[in-house]
């Protein structure tokens, strides 16, 4: 049975991700800021939940009181604002979740991973490409692909994988975030957002977090052991 540990694992893809590993007999402990978010994603009861900042490293550390096979670095956070107008906390906030988050719990998780450990960080397409308003996230999210490219090369002499998947538009409340900023911004309504949110996708509809789950468990099975440094677009064909 492997150990798995999920970050962000009270909502939308990283709830998905862990009860799919739960389900298939793993051992998996999520992670998140809400306790009853992450109790919710536990409605079987065999998870472990914990709650954690993943910007701040003594907390991160209090996750890994075990040595974990697979570790999920799923948790993330999005603004849509111009550049011009972008307060610094905001840019720093959206760097410090994204990308200084998968730094801690990746360096973390190293400590103690054993031979065939996969690192698995749920990046973006923002991870490669810009996106207009969305200055912040696309930098962070290229910058978690950088990591992802470079620790590969760290970890495979010990039979480790580290890879990053890259979906477009998925239907969780970070999405129907993005959907109610474009309302607002725009003044249209609903339908007429939620077209122009996944008009980049040329299949035009959102991803389902199952479509997701498939790349994360494909990278975390035996037959990706070669895989690694890859970047998993998932994206209906966007990239
Ligand atoms: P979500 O908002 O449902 O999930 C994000 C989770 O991260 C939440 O549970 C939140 O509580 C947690 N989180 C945020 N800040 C945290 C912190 N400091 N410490 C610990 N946990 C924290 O959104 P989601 O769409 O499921 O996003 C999951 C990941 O997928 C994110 O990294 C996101 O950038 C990425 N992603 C999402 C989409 C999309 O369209 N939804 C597309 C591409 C990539």
């Amino acid at each position: 049975m492997r150990q798995i540990l999920v970050t962000g694992g009270g909502s939308g893809i990283g709830r998905a991700v862990a009860q799919d590993f739960a389900a298939k007999g793993d051992t998996v402990t999520i992670a998140g800021r809400r306790m009853q978010a992450l109790e919710e994603t536990n409605a079987g009861g065999k998870m472990r939940c914990l709650t954690v900042d993943v910007t701040d490293e003594g907390s991160v550390k209090t996750l890994f009181d075990r040595p974990y096979d697979v570790v999920v670095a799923n948790a993330g956070t999005g603004h849509a604002m111009p550049l011009a107008q972008m307060p610094l906390d905001m840019w720093n906030d959206t760097l410090s979740v994204n990308l200084t988050g998968v730094f801690l719990t990746f360096r973390a998780a190293l400590a103690e991973m054993p031979a065939g450990g996969r690192l698995i960080a749920m990046a973006s397409i923002a991870s490669l490409k810009g996106g207009a308003n969305l200055a912040a996230y696309t930098a962070a999210k290229h910058g978690v692909l950088g990591l992802v490219r470079s620790l590969a090369l760290e970890v495979a002499k010990s039979s480790i994988t580290c890879n990053a998947v890259c979906p477009g538009f998925v239907d969780t409340p970070l999405a129907e975030g993005a959907v109610r900023n474009v309302m607002k911004r725009l003044e249209i309504d609903r339908e007429e957002a939620e077209k122009r949110v996944v008009a980049g996708n040329p299949m035009r509809r959102m991803i389902t977090c199952d479509e997701v789950v498939a790349a994360v468990r494909f990278l975390a099975s035996k037959e990706a052991s070669m895989i690694n440094g890859h970047d998993l677009v998932v994206s209906g064909g966007e990239i």
